[in-house]
């Protein structure tokens, strides 16, 4: 029985239930972490923000066994078109409706409280995880054993303490987490108030489209997206000398959004100024404190990956956290948590800085280069994922610290749900390993999947000159091979001296 005066003990401390923090739990959960999640608030932000995530968030669900549970709440986006003052079309960022190489649609639309109920849900499944909600955390003291973490329970104003292996602060834009690391942030030049507008439609409005529209009108550049149901929504830029209270009233709402709906149409859901930053922590660890999500880093929405982004820190960082509270890495591997995912989300940022900069009419030429100029047709955009940063590369094959695809299984299942959130080999036959070598790869519950197990592995393995490829749980291509002796060295990367076995 807990002693009343002994403070209880957790592996992990997350601060913050928001996607990030609960995904992050979810991800622990699967790991055996005994993990805590402490939120100030009595529930779920019931206030939409994000409205669009990727396919590989969708994989990170997979990978916590949510994305059942998801598909109901979204919709496949077709993409979204950049429209001139005069309605011109100036950008196409058209989405296919196929799966993409990650095994899910590459544009979802969703209701952000709907994606948090779900993830909030699945908390339950693990005994491990606690959550308790309504604690606002105000003091973390950090020494070489652990974190003393101090909170007040607001339902009753107790002030408690628990001590954590780690605390993980997806504490959102204004952290506490991050004051306590003492970092500062740097500042990626773009900084504008929009005026958000939820509207939940009374009638049809088919003719709104379900393209997301950006109408970069000098005068007033905004945008509009369909939402899931009946919900759409307008982003419009607040003037310089406009008060955000006065803009954000129903008249001056309804005034802005006259020339798509009226109140017979729709009654609004709420209107908000946001402020849209464009930073970065400049240090995402300090000992057992760490960042993830908005604390770590902002973005304006215009690409949509503010959350994304955050959901990828949970994904990087959740196995390595388990790594070392196993003991099995030294707590040096969680380095390169920031160094892999600082250089990732800064490029995603830029990008979207750059989009920002057609929205807002300021600089339409260099926000039009970041796309394929087409003769006779609007400038196309394709993003491409970026590269983790320098971290645990093996090697320096092209093809590692990019995402590797998701395989359709000889049984019909996807691979990642035979991989579980772990290590995979990816190899073309067994023969291609010596038998040692699998023993000990498995001693250190690192998958194998060959070409018995996913036809798709040999043509992709060849399409990129190698025989293997590991591949970390994140699913992010940890290093490849091309030779047997290559693969050798692959192997023993991942597999501690102690556990290598003589090839004899
Ligand atoms: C208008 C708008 C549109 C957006 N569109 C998109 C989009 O389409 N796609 C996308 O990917 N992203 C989008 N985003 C960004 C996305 O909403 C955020 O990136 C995401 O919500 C961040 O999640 P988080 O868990 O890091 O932080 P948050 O969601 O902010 O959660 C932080 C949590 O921490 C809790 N907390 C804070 N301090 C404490 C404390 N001391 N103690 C206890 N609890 C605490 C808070 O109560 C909160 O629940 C958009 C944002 C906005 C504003």
């Amino acid at each position: 029985m807990q002693n009343r005066s002994t403070p209880e003990d957790f592996d992990v401390v997350i601060v913050g239930r928001g996607p990030v923090g609960a995904a992050l739990a979810n991800l622990l959960g699967l790991c055996g972490v005994r993990t805590l999640v402490l939120e100030r608030e009595a529930r779920t932000y019931h206030l939409p923000r994000a409205v669009h995530f990727d396919d590989e968030c969708m994989r990170v669900f997979q990978t916590i066994g949510l994305a059942d549970a998801i598909l109901p709440h979204v919709i496949l986006s077709p993409g979204m078109l950049f429209l001139d003052a005069d309605g011109q079309l100036l950008l196409d960022w058209s989405r296919p409706q196929t799966l993409t190489p990650m095994g899910w649609n590459l544009s979802y639309r969703f209701h952000q409280p709907d994606l948090e109920d779900v993830l909030i849900g699945g908390l339950t499944r693990w005994p491990h995880v606690t959550l308790r909600s309504r604690c606002d955390v105000f003091a973390l003291d950090q020494d070489e054993t652990g974190v003393r973490v101090r909170y007040e329970d607001l339902s009753n104003g107790q002030l408690r303490e628990v001590r954590a292996g780690y605390v993980v602060g997806c504490d959102g834009a204004r952290s506490l987490v991050r004051r306590f690391i003492g970092s500062a942030m740097d500042n990626l030049g773009f900084h504008e108030r929009w005026l958000v507008i939820d509207v939940l439609l009374k009638r049809d409005r088919d003719d709104l489209g379900n393209y997301s529209l950006q109408h970069c009108d000098p005068r007033r550049p905004a945008t509009y997206v369909r939402g899931t149901g009946a919900r759409r929504r307008w982003e419009i830029t607040v003037l310089p000398d406009e008060d955000s209270q006065v803009v954000a009233q129903p008249e001056k709402v309804w005034e802005l959004l006259s020339r798509w709906i009226t109140p017979d149409d729709a009654e609004i859901e709420r209107a908000t100024v946001y402020t849209f930053h464009s930073v970065i922590a400049r240090q995402w660890r300090k000992g057992r404190l760490l960042l993830a999500g908005d604390s770590a880093h902002q973005t304006p929405p215009f690409l949509g990956q503010g959350m994304c982004a955050g959901i990828r820190d949970a994904a990087n960082l959740a196995w390595k956290l388990a790594t070392v509270l196993r003991e099995r890495a030294d707590a040096s591997l969680l380095d390169t948590y920031q160094s892999e995912r600082l250089p990732h989300v800064r490029e995603f940022i830029e990008l979207a800085i750059r989009l920002g900069g057609v929205i807002n009419t300021k600089a339409i030429e260099a926000g039009l280069a970041a796309g394929e100029a087409r003769a006779n047709a609007p400038v196309k955009l394709e993003v491409k994922k970026p590269l983790l940063g320098p971290g645990l590369a093996l090697g320096d094959l092209p093809l590692v610290g990019h995402l590797a695809p998701q395989f359709s299984l000889s049984n019909g299942n996807r691979s990642d749900d035979r991989i579980g959130y772990r290590h995979v080999l990816l190899v073309e036959t067994e023969a291609a390993l010596w038998t040692h070598l699998r023993c000990a790869l498995a001693q250190v519950e690192v998958e194998i999947l060959t070409s018995d197990d996913a036809e798709g592995i040999t043509p992709w393995l060849r399409e990129h000159g190698i025989i293997a490829a590991l591949v970390r749980p994140d699913r992010y291509v940890r290093g490849a091979a091309r030779n047997d002796p290559e693969l050798g060295q692959l192997v023993a990367a991942v597999i501690p001296p102690t556990h290598v076995p003589s090839a004899a």
